[in-house]
């Protein structure tokens, strides 16, 4: 059983349901046209009671002056009639302020708002301004009258203004009995109005009920769909605790942020350690972020080896990304254990390197044999110098001999090198250093074949890379001696046999080239050529392994190898990482 940390579960699903956009719209539609109708209806209403209201009170107002008009005309004729029979200065009075009066009142009938709402009231203008004129002609004219002529001019205009009277009836009858139908269409409206702002209240009511009920099925169906899919999301999870904790591979999540472990799985435990606060964890960590160190989508693999406490190693391979995990970006490293594929393959590199060894032993037997003829010589010509009992040049002699053993050993020393066990730990070595050892091996053989060997690195000595140092060792060795071979197999003159490996680097690898002039790798083998038991040599001299371990050991590394071939021979570039600063990897830890 892995180990969970923090509170929350991982891959919890996110059970947004998505709303369809035709629902979104109708939804839209259907608010929009409520709110429509509910301010419609408000304004109709609002509308109706204001030019009820207006007419209302025009339509009244109109009955009045009519009402007026007719009321002075009656004044006006009674006061006429006693100042006929009395023409004293008051009742003279009297008639001209009636007169006045009534004056002023013929036009309201025809010439002001209200009434202009008198039914047919143009058809009666033209009668109002004549005696309107009447009016006038008597107020200006009777001052300069007798009281005789006064008293004929106003009988004259009583009995003019007498007919009068029928029209002005006609007028305020018509007007009661418009009144009478305004106030009948007044009811009506009364009535009527609300029913057109009602049916638009209940028409956009029922809109709002139907939009409820639409809303609250949608709704009720996004529950369903939300609870379904939170079920679906629960087997998922469960399969998937259920298939992480089985697969037998390294599963762990770890907060960058604050440099802890999520989870664990259960192999990881059993591997590891079963403690997830045991000090291997740390140990662990450290290594798989030194190696797999770009966490993020598109990370690729790699494979790294780290110690255990109890001194044993282990040997992972994987990969680490980014994934969201308690609702934030943490890294899942995801590694299978190697420790058995890699002894087997480091197994494999042993045998392939003793074989190398045993292709060389008659070369290296020679390159030995050559300090000890010195020795041998020297050795003689000592023992002849002390027969004669000279000392002197015995001890020149001596340190000859000296020198040759020193020679001889180193020699030895190259072939017990090379012939080593590969630790499976990796760690960080100058990468120069590991190409002088291989040249230094090879340097007997190239001279015996007459072949030039060039170097430029134009990194510094102590540029390093990250890996196993003997294992690269073996890589440019054996590239060295391919080289060597292909020129035994082909007839370019030895003046022309050169092998040159150069080097260069920058900020995120470092680059070695290593070409020869020897004709090229044959074309049908080239796509195949780090493929095993791809070989063109002779039974007893080829294995096809060199070239797929150098592949596996430059891969190991988190490098690449490639072969190509150049005008006039071969050309193979390793790109490996440049390992991260140091202070990186502690802060990193
Ligand atoms: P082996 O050397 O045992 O054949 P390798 O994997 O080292 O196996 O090499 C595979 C084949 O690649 C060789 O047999 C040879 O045909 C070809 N090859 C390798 N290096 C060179 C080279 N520098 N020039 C030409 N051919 C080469």
């Amino acid at each position: 059983m892995g180990v969970w940390f923090g509170r929350s579960k991982p891959l919890t699903s996110s059970s947004s349901s998505k709303v369809p956009a035709w629902s979104r719209t109708l939804t839209i539609v259907l608010v929009v046209t409520t709110l429509g109708m509910f301010a419609s209806t408000a304004l109709l209403y609002w509308q109706q009671e204001r030019s009820r209201q207006a007419l209302a009170v025009s339509i009244r107002t109109s009955g009045w002056v009519a009402y007026q008009a007719q009321l002075e005309l009656v004044k006006s004729l009674a006061a006429l009639r006693i100042a006929t029979l009395d023409p004293s200065a008051s009742e003279v009075d009297n008639v001209h302020l009636r007169l006045a009066i009534l004056r002023s009142r013929l036009p309201l009938l025809y010439d002001s708002e209200e009434g202009r709402l008198l039914p047919d009231i143009e058809n009666y203008a033209s009668l109002f301004k004549r005696y309107e004129n009447l009016i006038d002609d008597f107020l200006d004219g009777q001052h300069t009258q007798n009281t005789f002529e006064m008293r004929g001019e106003m009988e004259r205009l009583a009995n003019e203004l007498d007919d009068l009277l029928p029209p002005l009836q006609t007028v305020l009858q018509s007007a009661i009995a418009y009144n009478d139908e305004i106030y009948r269409r007044e009811q009506e409206l009364a009535n009527n109005s609300a029913i057109v702002p009602l049916s638009l209240l209940f028409l956009s009511g029922g809109l709002l009920i139907v939009f409820l009920f639409v809303q609250t099925v949608r709704d009720r169906n996004r529950l369903l769909a939300v609870q379904e899919a939170e079920a679906e999301a629960e087997v998922v999870r469960t399969n998937l605790r259920a298939l992480i904790e089985a697969i037998p591979a390294v599963v762990i999540v770890y907060d960058t942020a604050n440099r802890q472990i999520s989870f664990i799985n259960g192999f990881a435990l059993a591997l590891i350690n079963p403690s997830p606060d045991h000090p291997d964890w740390q140990r662990f960590m450290e290594a798989a972020q030194t190696v797999l160190s770009t966490c993020s989508q598109s990370s690729g693999w790699g494979s790294f080896t780290f110690q255990r406490e109890d001194g044993s190693i282990i040997a992972l391979r994987g990969s680490c990304r980014s994934v969201m995990w308690e609702r934030r970006p943490q890294c899942l490293f995801a590694l299978g254990d190697t420790t058995q594929i890699q002894d087997a393959e480091y197994q494999i590199m042993q045998a392939a390197k003793l074989s190398t060894l045993g292709e060389m032993a008659s070369a290296i037997a020679h390159e030995i044999n050559q300090p000890l003829a010195v020795i041998r010589m020297a050795a003689a010509n000592a023992r002849r110098h002390l027969a004669n009992g000279e000392i002197e040049p015995v001890s020149a002699k001596l340190a000859r001999i000296d020198e040759q053993v020193e020679r001889a050993k180193r020699i030895t020393d190259q072939v017990r090198r090379y012939g080593r066990k590969p630790s499976l730990r990796s760690s960080r070595f100058p990468l120069s250093r590991a190409i002088d050892l291989a040249i230094g091996f090879v340097a007997e053989q190239y001279r015996m074949a007459s072949i030039r060997l060039n170097l430029d690195l134009d990194f510094s000595p102590d540029a390093e890379v990250e890996g196993e140092q003997t294992l690269f060792e073996q890589v440019i060795v054996n590239l060295l001696l391919n080289a060597r071979d292909a020129f035994e197999m082909s007839d370019i003159p030895e003046a022309a046999r050169a092998v040159s490996i150069s080097g260069t680097s920058s900020e995120s690898d470092i680059r070695l080239i290593v070409e020869d002039t020897a004709g090229g790798i044959p074309t049908e083998i080239l796509s195949d050529i780090f493929e095993p038991f791809t070989t063109t040599k002779p039974d007893d001299k080829g294995t096809g392994l060199g070239l797929s371990l150098s592949r596996s050991i430059v891969r190991k590394m988190s490098g690449e190898i490639v072969a190509t071939n150049v005008p006039g021979g071969a050309c193979f570039t390793i790109s490996l990482p440049a390992p991260r600063p140091l202070e990186l990897d502690r802060s990193a830890a």
